[in-house]
């Protein structure tokens, strides 16, 4: 099972492909240290109080102190309220796993409503499973030693003759692909550190020929380098002196990606195309009874994520007993979902309710509420999309298009940037001025005017409600 958990990890590198979405200006949800919003950061504008109550959520969840909780994020169309769940995604880092899921997936002819919900939550829980293993060639590995902990660059990279160390606590770290070097420096270093007063913190030169070291001042922050170690090597010091080297290189995947491996004839190659299937229940109790073996040996660790249901009113009464009760479950991830819908028929039944959600559910909940945008937010979302297009805009032209959001909606607005793009591009223009922006808003009609055009052509529709009159028929 490992072999294959590392082929899929390593391809799994392979697939990211940047694009330009509806959220790829978030980049996280652009709160200080005191997780106050700042007004504009990381893609992210106004709405301040939902971003402060997100950044409350994500400090609990990096403090592993929320898994098994639910967050409700409601509010009208077009708030931000999938912008902040992706700047939570975003902020919560690349180990963390974020699944996301639409309330209409659900229903899909493929599988069973709780299997899909199984698999969105198993997606949302990682696994950290450590394994040892020789060291290669050309590896970037980290050397821990017994006595302070150390953290830098080293290398032949880093120039003739000194290489400079950043101090931490527990572990004596060098980056570098030359194995010379790391047996070298690292020897040196260790027995550097015997002779000298270094304490964790300082920050250190080592000359690579004499070994002398070099006290330069204090640590203010991480190493850049430290940062970059992807997988983790450990020398530890032996009683003769020695350096032994240990490889502890770590896979991150998600209990969902282990069932497939296991599931599927194919193995991982099921992930990429999606067709993973139901799973038998055996398979999941397999890999759960594997996976807490593992936890008791030391070999892996259970990482909480965050799985979000977007369009959550879509779901129906079985799906809401079925979150109730996972969330009970010991591995839960943090469940965050969004609706738009104010009171209205719980799906599956003839109850109303707040938002679609049963009472007993929605008693769970953490309710963050988003507000709609002032003109100031609009401008400054609407310019930062144009950025991230890498549209020009004229000022005029943005003022028009902001002015557009207000009178019908943000998305209208957005969606109006590519497209004005493209009409000042026909006219062999180089920045969007505001007969491009009237020329598409012309041709493209927001959802107030599309009603109004409805209303008045009703009687020309097929199945309209509005009667007919028959006699126009031949
Ligand atoms: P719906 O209820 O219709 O699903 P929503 O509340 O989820 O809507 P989003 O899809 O998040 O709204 O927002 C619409 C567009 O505006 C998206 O492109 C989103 O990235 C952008 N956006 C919304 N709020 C912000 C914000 N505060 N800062 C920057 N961009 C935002």
């Amino acid at each position: 099972m490992a072999a294959e958990l590392k082929k899929f990890s390593e391809s799994r590198d392979l697939t990211r492909i940047e694009r330009i979405g509806a959220h790829s200006h978030i980049r996280g949800l652009g709160i200080d240290n005191a997780l106050e919003a700042r007004n504009i950061s990381e893609g992210m504008v106004g709405q301040h109080s939902a971003r402060k109550a997100a950044g409350v959520i994500l400090q609990m969840i990096k403090e592993g102190r929320i898994a098994g909780r639910a967050v409700l994020l409601a509010g009208q169309p077009g708030t931000g309220k999938t912008a902040i769940a992706m700047g939570l995604a975003k902020s919560l880092g690349e180990e963390t796993p974020f699944a996301t899921l639409a309330g209409s997936e659900l229903f899909s002819l493929e599988m069973s409503k709780t299997e899909a919900l199984t698999q969105a939550f198993r997606k949302a829980i990682g696994v950290r499973i450590k394994e040892e293993s020789e060291i290669i060639e050309g590896e970037v590995v980290e050397i821990s030693v017994d006595r302070p902990v150390f953290s830098g660059t080293a290398g032949p990279s880093s120039g003739s003759s000194s290489t400079s160390v950043i101090a931490k606590t527990g572990k004596l770290t060098l980056k570098t692909t030359d194995m010379e070097t790391v047996y070298e420096l690292g020897g040196k270093l260790i027995e550097a550190l015997s002779k000298e007063k270094v304490q964790s913190g300082d920050v250190i030169t080592m000359d690579k020929t004499s070994g002398k070291v070099t006290k330069l001042g204090r640590s203010i922050g991480r190493s850049r380098d430290y940062d970059a170690v992807g997988s983790h090597t450990k020398f530890v010091r032996c009683p003769d002196g020695e350096l032994q080297k240990r490889r502890e290189v770590v896979h991150c995947v998600t209990l969902h990606e282990i069932d497939v491996i296991n599931s599927r004839t194919q193995g991982f190659l099921a992930l990429f195309t999606g067709d993973t299937g139901e799973i038998r229940v055996e398979v999941r109790e397999q890999i759960d009874s594997k996976v807490a073996e593992w936890r008791e040996e030391g070999k892996a660790e259970i990482i909480p994520g965050v799985l979000f249901i977007d369009e959550v009113h879509m779901l129906d009464i079985e799906c809401f007993s079925y979150l109730n009760r996972a969330l009970e479950n010991e591995m839960a991830p943090i469940l965050v979902i969004a609706t738009n819908r104010g009171i209205t028929t719980i799906r599956g039944t003839n109850y109303k309710s707040p938002h679609g959600i049963p009472v007993d559910f929605l008693d769970r909940l953490l309710i963050i509420s988003t507000q709609p945008y002032t003109e100031e937010d609009i401008s400054k979302i609407l310019d930062i999309r144009c950025t991230e297009e890498e549209v020009d805009m004229s000022p005029d032209a943005k003022h028009l298009l902001t002015k557009i959001g207000i009178e019908t909606s943000l998305r209208y607005a957005i969606n109006l940037i590519n497209a004005a793009a493209l009409a000042c591009l026909r006219r062999k223009g180089s920045v969007v001025e505001m007969e491009d922006i009237s020329r598409v808003y012309q041709l493209f009609l927001d959802v107030k005017r599309s009603t109004q055009y409805l209303m008045d052509y009703q009687s020309q529709y097929m199945f309209s409600d509005d009667p007919v009159d028959v006699s126009d028929a031949d």
